[in-house]
């Protein structure tokens, strides 16, 4: 359940995704990562979206530090150059195809503790192109700042080639996204858990949630 889960988000949070993608955030249950000043650096989404469909890509990067940084990886070939590697090695290979492994037992248990349960349609489906290919950069930095270093070894790669711009022990947030005015707020998240509240618990949240959305 949410309430017991330590990397749940919080609406402070939610915020601050909001901040950074410069948009309302949906079905985030957990922050993957962590700036050193407690910003999220990684938003980790449900397995499965409050509409029903099935989301095979658990962790989005949302620091506009990194996320900008790592486009520039991606703009330099370093995917392609990447997915030669990957079939060229097989030990980087087989390390890589770990990782994928790696990411489909985190992902179900996030689904589990989260109350999710399990979500067939995408069993063996990961993201970012692993097991075997490098599609999205954004993805194996995000996977990597979740799971810590040793798990993706691509994604640490990455994280290394942007060190000239992010590390982890420093924080890069002051300035990064827009703090003035209202967050984009509309459509939060299921931040607060719906299941298991009657119809009229609800209402009462919608109602609550209104009323913040029309202060100031
Ligand atoms: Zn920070």
């Amino acid at each position: 359940m949410t309430e017991s889960n330590p990397l749940a988000p919080t609406p402070a949070d939610l915020e601050t995704l909001s901040r950074q993608l410069g948009r309302p955030v949906r079905d985030v249950v957990e922050i993957g990562a962590r700036c050193v000043c407690g910003n999220p650096l990684v938003a980790t989404t449900a397995p499965r979206l409050s509409n029903g469909i099935p989301f095979p890509t658990t962790y989005y990067l949302t620091h506009p530090v990194i996320t900008a940084a790592v486009s520039r990886l991606e703009a330099g070939g370093t995917m392609t150059e990447m997915t030669e590697r990957l079939e060229q090695d097989p030990a980087l290979a087989a390390r890589y195809r770990q990782a994928h492994e790696a990411y489909l037992r985190t992902r179900s248990e996030i689904g589990e503790r989260t109350g999710i349960g399990p979500v067939p349609e995408i069993n063996g489906v990961s993201a970012g192109g692993m097991p075997s290919r490098v599609k999205c950069l954004h993805v194996l930095v995000g996977h990597s700042l979740a799971a810590g270093p040793g798990v993706n070894p691509l994604g640490d790669e990455a994280l290394a080639a942007i060190a000239e711009w992010w590390t982890a022990d420093q924080c890069r947030c002051v300035g990064a996204w827009d703090t003035s005015g209202h967050a984009p707020n509309r459509d939060l998240s299921r931040h607060v858990k719906t299941q298991g509240l009657s119809p009229a618990e609800l209402d009462a949240k919608r109602a609550e949630r209104r009323t913040s959305e029309g202060k100031g």
